[in-house]
């Protein structure tokens, strides 16, 4: 979610022009998903509320939601009359970005049909209910059983109970266990190992993913640099992001000669306190860390600097080619780095891009520059180590295999590119 930034200079067009200074105050509506509100960037702790974990019901009709799991968000739940129910969600701290993260279970004393409503504390809805009797495999809800009130900023669920939990959420539950058996799978490889970093404001890990099979640690090479999940509900990304660096640890010509040229840096779980306590967007110190790339407040983002810092300066023969930072919206967008500015390489997302765009020409992949002042961590990278970045967003509601074909042609696209570009940079 960056297109904000473009939104709020819009709207600095619009005060000076026309003084309409109200459609620029905090308390305007949310016009969808260009919305980042003020304060955005001032990334010193803020105080957020808890929810408050624990089943909730009501005993006479033998229904009952729980949020006492992990990713989970539910703050109150209430009958209104009697073929309705509400459920009530409200972000960790606010002013916040609309996206509005749910994930609850669902059960009732017999089997009964009911409708329950989301309704939204500072935000409205926007995700489209994923089900599951397992809290791991997924399925969209049924359409039938589903009505969004755009000018409520409320959906209603029609839901089939049983004494079996029904678990309801935004996206699929991706938490902290997901990560772990993902990167225990990779590291089965000789060439992969992690390491944590430092730690979250809740003392979680902030984990690192290294894939190092250089054939000559002691000639020049370079690094691809990966971050993710900075904010939670972005799930969309998140998978992305596991399909590309597991591709980049493939058996493949690509991939094995990538690897005998490139190390790869991935930080795939930037926010582990945000996911765990099913989060809106921000840590737990109430800070968007996707917006702390120059002040670094927090332990997260200064734990992920300081360790590509030392890294990358531990030797004289690394050089930072590319950074992916993995991230969720409303389409698949890339924010590439503005093509005025001098990067190294030079213009490596559009070339990319337009091979992805080859590779699936039914899909629409939107590439919308910016420049290079915002404190987010394509920036830093830029600004640090003069590479070339980018922000890949994926649709929130991109097919999950297309998000997975689409990861992986991506990492292989970028591979030999990068390849390329190490070989002109050596032919100079
Ligand atoms: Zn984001």
């Amino acid at each position: 979610m960056l297109s904000h930034f473009k939104a709020s200079s819009h709207c600095g067009v619009l005060f000076i022009i026309a003084l309409v200074a109200t459609s620029c105050s905090s308390s305007e509506k949310f016009t969808g998903f260009s919305y980042d509100p003020e304060g955005a960037t001032v990334t010193t702790d803020k105080e957020i509320t808890p929810q408050h974990e624990r089943t909730i019901g009501i005993s006479s009709d033998g229904v009952w939601l729980s949020n006492e799991f992990a990713g989970a968000r539910m703050n109150d739940f209430y009958k209104l009359n009697d073929s309705l129910y509400q459920v009530v969600l409200e972000p960790e701290n606010y002013p916040i970005n609309n996206s509005p993260w749910y994930a609850f279970k669902v059960w009732a004393d017999s089997a009964k049909t009911v409708r329950l409503r989301l309704k939204y504390q500072h935000g409205e809805h926007r995700y489209y209910p994923e089900l599951s009797h397992d809290g791991s495999s997924w399925s969209a809800i049924d359409s039938a059983s589903y009505s969004q009130d755009t000018l409520q900023g409320t959906a209603t669920l029609k839901l089939d109970l049983s004494e079996k939990p029904l678990w309801v959420s935004a996206q699929e539950v991706l938490t902290i266990d997901d990560y772990v058996v993902w990167a225990d799978s990779l590291s089965r490889e000789p060439f992969v190992w992690q390491d944590t970093v430092g730690f979250s404001h809740q003392n979680r890990p902030v984990k690192k993913i290294v894939i190092n099979e250089l054939e000559d640690k002691n000639r020049p090479h370079g690094i691809l640099l990966i971050t993710g999940r900075m904010h939670p509900p972005e799930v969309t990304g998140a998978l992305a992001s596991l399909y590309f660096i597991d591709e980049l640890t493939s058996d493949t010509e690509t991939a094995n000669k990538f690897r005998s040229k490139f190390e790869i840096l991935a930080y795939p779980l930037a926010n582990p306190d945000g996911v765990q306590n099913g989060h809106w967007r921000h840590n737990a110190a109430g800070v968007d860390l996707n917006r702390d790339w120059i002040a670094f407040n927090q332990p997260e983002t200064q734990a992920i600097r300081d360790d590509i810092l030392k890294h990358v300066r531990s030797d004289s023969q690394k050089r930072i080619y590319y950074g992916i930072d993995f991230h969720s919206t409303n389409e698949n967008i890339f924010y590439p780095i503005n093509r005025e500015i001098k990067t190294f390489p030079e213009d490596f997302t559009y070339k990319w891009v337009d091979s992805l765009k080859n590779a699936f020409p039914d899909t629409e992949f939107s590439v919308e520059p910016f420049d290079t002042s915002s404190p987010i961590a394509k920036n830093w990278i830029y600004r640090t180590f003069g590479a070339d970045a980018v922000t890949y967003e994926v649709n929130d509601s991109e097919n999950r295999d297309k998000i997975e074909a689409i990861a992986r042609t991506s990492a292989r696209l970028v591979m030999q590119n990068l390849l390329e570009e190490m070989k002109t940079e050596m032919n100079k």
